[in-house]
């Protein structure tokens, strides 16, 4: 890379070769910043998962870079060669088959080595599908969970959504046309009919859909129509709500055991203090009890 892409990224190089981590389209060939083409056209070589898939988008915005082979079948290998282009002080720009590396994609390796080596990572940060999907499910997104790929057997896939069954945060999963009907049945099993949920489709092409609705509405609606079961898919799910009256329920056992061997008002504090609750309101809780 002969000229730097910015200011900052120039200042951090010391001649020291770097990885760009750069996030590309997930569907619409626009959606590129233009940071992440000019990484692109500077960069000594691109790291990519599929070199044919790539050499179409880098065609498409008339970049002709080398390209390097990384993905999860040559992973191991192909670190390796990725760290000595760097330690011999070339800049590479790391991109996978659609959105950001990474995430539920190739790419963890190589930049744990990079920190290992105390190579310079940058992120040229762009589209990803769990991002996407969330801003437009009309799901709670002050908190998620992103859980990537279910597991492909039925049976491990019922284990790992009963392991998320008390999750309090909007779940997000990455879901293929193979399995998304069979995926929808087991969280309508685990999570119940009435869960509210999403699901994103194609998102940024031609097809994209986004339907919110209670499972089992979304699963009789992908059933019915053949055309719905087509492209990728993100599946969200609503968090948990936890149980109101449990948490009072719970929160008076504790009092009570406190009660027994503390004078009301630090019972009233440390009960507080553990639940993470109104002091004031668990005091009055405490007074309530305590003249039982
Ligand atoms: N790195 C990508 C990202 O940042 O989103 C994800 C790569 S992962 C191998 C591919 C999965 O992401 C697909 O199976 C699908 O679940 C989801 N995905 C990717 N593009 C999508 C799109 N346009 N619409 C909906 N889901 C998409």
């Amino acid at each position: 890379m002969g000229r730097r892409v910015s200011k900052v990224d120039s200042e951090v190089s010391n001649g020291v070769g770097q990885l760009y981590v750069v996030a590309t389209p997930i569907g619409n060939r626009d959606d590129i910043t233009l940071r992440a083409l000019e990484t692109l056209r500077r960069a000594d070589r691109v790291v990519a998962e599929d070199m044919r898939h790539s050499r179409r988008l880098l065609a498409h915005h008339a970049i002709d870079r080398p390209l390097l082979s990384l993905h999860e079948h040559n992973e191991r290998g192909a670190v390796g060669r990725v760290i000595a282009h760097l330690q011999a002080g070339e800049c590479l720009a790391l991109i996978s088959d659609a959105g950001t590396p990474l995430i539920s994609d190739p790419g963890y390796p190589l930049i744990r080595a990079c920190h290992e080596h105390g190579l310079t990572v940058i992120a040229i940060p762009g589209p990803s599908a769990l991002i996407a999907a969330l801003s437009i499910c009309g799901l709670p997104t002050d908190r998620f969970c992103f859980d990537g790929f279910l597991p492909r057997r039925h049976s491990a896939r019922v284990t790992r959504l009963k392991e998320l069954l008390d999750e309090t945060a909007t779940l997000v999963f990455y879901e293929s046309a193979h399995r998304i009907v069979d995926s929808l049945r087991d969280m309508c099993a685990v999570f119940g009919a009435d869960r509210q949920a999403a699901i994103a489709r194609e998102l940024t092409k031609l097809h994209e859909t986004v339907k919110r609705a209670p499972l089992v509405d979304l699963l009789g609606w992908v059933e019915q129509d053949d055309n719905q079961q087509r492209g990728e898919f993100v599946v969200l799910l609503a968090g948990t709500v936890r149980n109101a009256s449990l948490i009072d329920h719970e929160l008076d056992h504790m009092l009570r055991i406190l009660l027994d061997q503390l004078p009301l008002r630090q019972a009233a504090g440390i009960a507080a203090t553990i639940s993470g609750q109104n002091k004031n309101q668990v005091y009055q809780r405490a007074l309530a009890l305590h003249g039982r």
